[in-house]
C-alpha cells in the first residue's frame, strides 16, 4: 500500500515536470481551443496511467489519484479540458479496468461529476488556494461517496486513511502546480531579459554581438554583403536636461519603434548603448545601406516625439555606415563608429 502510494506521488511529480518541459519555451496559457483539447487528452491519458497504478480495495474496487488528473485539466484548460479528460478516464475505467460492473460505473460517474464541479469552481474562483481547496473538497466528498456506494459499510474502515491520503496528495498537487508555473514564468522573463533591452524591447548589446557573428558567418559562406548602421541621437543630453530623464526614455522607446518600422523584417535593430543603436542589414550593399540610413534619418527628422505631458518635440540623429565585404568583419563596427564620428563632426543630422 505504501509502495503504491509512493509510486502515485512520483507519477504526479513526473507528470507536472513533464508538462513544464513540454511548454519549455512558451508562456503557459491555455486560451486557444486547440490547447484545451490537447490538455484534456494529455491529462486524460495521465489519469489512465494513474489507474494502472491503482490500489485495489476489493476484487472490483480501486482507489487511485485519477481525480487529480481531472483537477489539473480543469485548472489549466477549464471546462472542455476537464470533460475530455474525465470522459477518457471514465470510459477506460469501464473498458480497461474491470468491464461493466457496479464499481466501474460508479467510478466513471464520479469522475464526470468531479469534472463538472471542478470546472465550475475554476470558472468562479480566481484565488489560487481557494480554488484548489474547493476542488480538493469536491473530489474528497464525491470519491468518499462513491467508495461508500461501491463497498457499503466496509468502506468506513478505510475512510480516514483514504481521505487523509487524498488530502495530502491534493495539496501536494496544488503546491507543485503553483511552484512549477511560477518557476516557468520566471524563467521566461529572465530569458527575455537576457537578450532584450528592457526599455525599448530591442535586441540588447549581447544579442547584437551574437547576431553580428552569425550574420558575418552567413554572409561569408553565401558570398553576400552585410551592412552595419551605427546611429546616435544628436544632443540627446539636452533633451534629458530640458525635459527630464523620463522624457528621454519616452523618446528612446519611440525611436526604437521608428527604427523597426523603417527596416525590413530580416534586419536586426539593436540598442547598443544609452542613446546608441545599431542596425544589421543582411544582403545589403553599402549603397543600399546608405539609402536605408538616409530614409531613417529623414523619418526621424520629420517625426514628432510625444512626451508624457503631451508636448511634441523634434530631434535628429547621425548615422555611420560600413559594409562587408568592402570592410573586413573585425573592422566593421570600428568603421561604422568612425563614420558616425565624422557625421557628428561635420555638423550632425547626416549619414556618413
Ligand atoms: P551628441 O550629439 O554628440 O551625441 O551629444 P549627446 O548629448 O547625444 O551625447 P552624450 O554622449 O554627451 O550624452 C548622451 C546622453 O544620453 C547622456 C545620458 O544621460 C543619456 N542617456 C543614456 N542612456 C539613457 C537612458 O537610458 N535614458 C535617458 N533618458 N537618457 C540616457
Ligand atoms: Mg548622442
Ligand atoms: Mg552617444
Amino acid at each position: 500500500m505504501i509502495k503504491e502510494l509512493i509510486v502515485n506521488f512520483a507519477l504526479l511529480l513526473a507528470f507536472l515536470f513533464g508538462v513544464s518541459q513540454l511548454y519549455k519555451n512558451e508562456k503557459l496559457d491555455f486560451k486557444s481551443f486547440g490547447i484545451k483539447i490537447k490538455t484534456g487528452l494529455f491529462t486524460g491519458s495521465f489519469g489512465i496511467v494513474l489507474m494502472y497504478f491503482s490500489i485495489p480495495v476489493d476484487s472490483s474496487t480501486f482507489v487511485d489519484f485519477r481525480g487529480f488528473a481531472v483537477l489539473l485539466a480543469a485548472h489549466f484548460g477549464g471546462f472542455y479540458s476537464a470533460v475530455i479528460a474525465s470522459v477518457l478516464i471514465g470510459a477506460s475505467r469501464v473498458v480497461l479496468f474491470g468491464g461493466i460492473n457496479w464499481s466501474s460505473i460508479i467510478g466513471a460517474m464520479n469522475i464526470l461529476v468531479v469534472a463538472g464541479m471542478a470546472s465550475l469552481i475554476v470558472h468562479k474562483e480566481k484565488k489560487y488556494w481557494s480554488r484548489w481547496t474547493k476542488m480538493i473538497t469536491v473530489l474528497l466528498v464525491t470519491s468518499a461517496l462513491s467508495l461508500y456506494a461501491a463497498l457499503g459499510f466496509k468502506s468506513l474502515d478505510l475512510l480516514p486513511a483514504y481521505l487523509g491520503t487524498m488530502m495530502v496528495a491534493g495539496f501536494f498537487t496544488g503546491y507543485m502546480v503553483d511552484y512549477i508555473v511560477r518557476a516557468h514564468d520566471m524563467f521566461l522573463i529572465m530569458k527575455e531579459a537576457s537578450h532584450k533591452d528592457y526599455l525599448t524591447g530591442l535586441n540588447n548589446h549581447r544579442t547584437f554581438d551574437k547576431l553580428f557573428n552569425e550574420l558575418v558567418t552567413s554572409a561569408n559562406s553565401k558570398q553576400e554583403s552585410l551592412s552595419l548602421l551605427a546611429l546616435d541621437i544628436d544632443h540627446f543630453k539636452k533633451i534629458n536636461d530640458t525635459y527630464g530623464h523620463p522624457a528621454g526614455d519616452a523618446v528612446l522607446q519611440q525611436l526604437g519603434k521608428l527604427f523597426q518600422e523603417s527596416t525590413r523584417r530580416m534586419d536586426e535593430v539593436c540598442r547598443t548603448g544609452g542613446e546608441e543603436f545599431a542596425v544589421l542589414l543582411p544582403e545589403c550593399s553599402l549603397e543600399q545601406a546608405r539609402e536605408v540610413a538616409e530614409t531613417i534619418r529623414t523619418r526621424v527628422e520629420k517625426h514628432s516625439f510625444i512626451l508624457e505631458s503631451g508636448q511634441l518635440i523634434r530631434l535628429t540623429i547621425s548615422v555611420g555606415t560600413a559594409a562587408y565585404p568592402l570592410i573586413a568583419p573585425d573592422l566593421l563596427m570600428e568603421e561604422a563608429d568612425k563614420a558616425l564620428y565624422r557625421a557628428k563632426h561635420n555638423g550632425r543630422n547626416q549619414v556618413c
